[in-house]
């Protein structure tokens, strides 16, 4: 199964290279929080908010959204 920023763990990322365009998911932090259901009983569902590597950057902070960099 591919990431789909796979490239980010090669030197030459074209996205990673930049530094003007902040990761608009996070911004620029690398981090986020969702909420994410946990499941506390049967039937019962509490939400919990969780930190997470920013999916849309891979924890790079940059911007990686516009075009999908295909290698
Ligand atoms: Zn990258
Ligand atoms: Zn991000």
């Amino acid at each position: 199964m591919n990431t789909t920023w796979e490239c980010c763990a090669l030197t030459d990322c074209p996205w990673c290279s930049r530094d003007d365009l902040p990761c608009h998911h996070c911004d620029g932090t690398g981090r986020w929080a969702p909420m994410q259901p946990v499941k506390v009983d049967e039937g019962a569902v509490r939400w919990q908010r969780i930190a997470d590597t920013c999916r849309m950057c891979t924890g790079t902070g940059k911007e990686h959204g516009y075009i999908p960099v295909s290698l």
